[in-house]
């Protein structure tokens, strides 16, 4: 496994294909610092020993200790291992980690890429390509980001519908050698400072849309795609106010304009169903990271609300306590749907109209309606949580003086004096909670961690659709039909 320095010193030698407000930028540039620390903490805390039990898992390719965000879930309880780890190294950087959106790539593109293969009888070497990719993956420890967002264009008009071709990624030729792809992937988070990119499909599809059927690995640095840069950094603070840790995150549209891709990188190109299934079983994935990661945020919140109740030394008021309550709620309910999930998963995949099948070589997928309940919850949640902290903080986050009025002898006692709330912390420890507090509610970066919480992973409405889709309405109607004494034409579903 990589440590925090071999992975900072290898940003430092990859191709520059960053583009910054009208620059090229390497990717030890100052504004991916913080975000190139976020993914480093990743290998800092794999090396420690009490925490490898979730941080690090056995490679069933080749036996080897490897870095649990390269893992492909084996058990259940690789499952709930994945969803510990992503809560626990979610608290540490206090927000997102950066690297699920890779291995939940990886385990979507593990499966699809075995029951393409099938469907091609031999024809196709999809998932040998991609275990000898994961190999390597595994064995160097490499950061992989996951580009599925394509910019859609028209969003009631389906891919082969828009009068622009490539308003979603696709194949424009196929080689002997490989394919070539155009289109554009938006908001991809991390992909800047990860090593890896993973491209799979938006949607379903038709048959039709096989062009839009893809799945492939591309370098982060290929020098024929370019990514633009969407950095997000909280306020710098000298040594006086430092934080415990400074965190950042990037997103990139990844622009693809006519780039080769050989074979060997390619893992679906052409088979409709699955790149629909793969776009569902990355989002199914994902979702169930969220079950980590937001609890997280959830335990950042809830600590948050708890200190400025503190600090404004209301925290015995009934209104406060039950407004503290709800973010536990949400936090813990986004938790334990996510335990379900982990608890309740299988080699099988949800098929309308079927139900319930095998799907892929063996690997454990988490059950679908719980990780879609938990990512509904916790993701419909954001702006509710946001408000209570605002009802609880009062104004004081919002007008809150910059860091230099503190330190400058002119303003700093009077500052003190006045920012003053409580006797039960000194003024510089309550200067400080008021300075992350509007870190995660008042600054820039909290309005794009916002709305990366109610969509990443897919928007509400997508969860709601997989969750109407999935579950056994049917079988309700017969409880209240059998209770009723009413007829019950499926026994079965009784
Ligand atoms: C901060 C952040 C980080 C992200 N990171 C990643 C990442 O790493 N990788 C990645 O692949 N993606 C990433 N995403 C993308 C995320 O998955 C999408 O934002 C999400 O799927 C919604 O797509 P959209 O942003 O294009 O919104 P839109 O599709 O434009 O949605 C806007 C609204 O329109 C509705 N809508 C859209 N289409 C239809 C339709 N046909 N019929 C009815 N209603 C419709 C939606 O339900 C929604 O209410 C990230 C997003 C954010 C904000």
């Amino acid at each position: 496994m990589r440590t925090k320095q071999e992975y900072l010193d290898r940003l430092k030698t990859m191709n520059n294909n960053l583009y910054l407000d009208g620059k090229i930028i390497p990717r030890d540039h100052e504004v991916l610092v913080d975000c190139a620390g976020v993914i480093g903490a990743t290998f800092d805390l794999a090396q420690d020993p009490e925490l490898q039990d979730i941080t690090t898992a056995t490679s069933h390719l080749t036996g080897e200790k490897i870095n649990r965000f390269t893992h492909i879930h084996q058990t259940t309880d690789d499952l709930h291992k994945k969803q510990d780890m992503t809560r626990m190294y979610c608290q540490k950087v206090s927000q997102c980690i950066g690297r699920c959106m890779g291995v939940d790539a990886m385990n979507a593109i593990n499966c699809v890429s075995f029951e393409a293969d099938k469907i091609n009888k031999g024809k196709t070497q999809y998932h040998q390509n991609f275990l000898k990719w994961l190999e390597r993956v595994q064995r160097e420890d490499l950061v992989g980001s996951c580009a599925q967002t394509d910019v859609k264009g028209q969003r009631m008009l389906r891919p082969i519908e828009q009068p622009d071709p490539d308003q979603y990624l696709h194949v424009v030729e196929r080689r002997e050698d490989g394919i070539v792809v155009r289109g554009c992937k938006v908001h991809i988070t991390f992909a800047s400072v990860a090593d890896e990119i993973l491209v799979l499909p938006t949607r379903a599809l038709g048959k039709d849309e096989g062009d839009y059927a893809v799945a492939f690995a591309i370098e982060a640095d290929h020098p024929q795609i370019k990514q633009v840069l969407s950095p997000h950094t909280m306020r710098k603070r000298g040594p006086e106010f430092q934080r415990g840790f400074d965190w950042g995150f990037v997103d990139s549209y990844v622009i693809f304009d006519d780039v080769f891709v050989p074979w060997e990188r390619v893992f679906l190109c052409g088979e409709y169903q699955h790149g629909g299934i793969c776009a569902l079983l990355f989002a199914l994935f994902h979702r169930h990271s969220y079950s980590g990661c937001k609890p997280a945020v959830g335990d950042m919140l809830i600590g948050m609300a708890a200190l400025a109740a503190e600090v404004n030394g209301i925290e015995k008021a009934p209104h406060v306590r039950e407004k503290i309550s709800e973010l536990i709620t949400i936090a813990e309910l986004g938790y334990a749907a996510g335990f379900t999930a982990s608890a309740k998963g299988e080699a099988k995949i949800y098929v309308p109209g079927v139900g319930k099948m095998p799907y892929g070589p063996g690997a454990c997928i988490p059950d679908s309606i719980y990780a879609n309940v938990g990512r509904c919850i916790t993701g419909e949640s954001v702006f509710k949580e946001q408000q209570i902290l605002c009802e609880i903080a009062g104004g004081m986050p919002a007008t809150f003086p910059h860091e230099g009025d503190f330190l400058n002898p002119e303003t700093s006692e009077l500052l003190k004096k006045y920012v003053t709330r409580t006797e039960t912390m000194s003024v510089d420890e309550q200067i400080k909670f008021w300075m992350i507090f509007y870190d995660y509610t008042n600054s820039g970066i909290s309005g794009a961690i916002s709305y990366g919480a109610m969509h990443g992973g897919g928007s509400p409405i997508m969860e709601q659709i997989a969750i109407y889709g999935q579950y056994d309405i049917e079988k309700c109607k017969n409880i209240v039909k059998t209770i009723g004494g009413m007829e019950v034409k499926d026994k079965k579903k009784k």
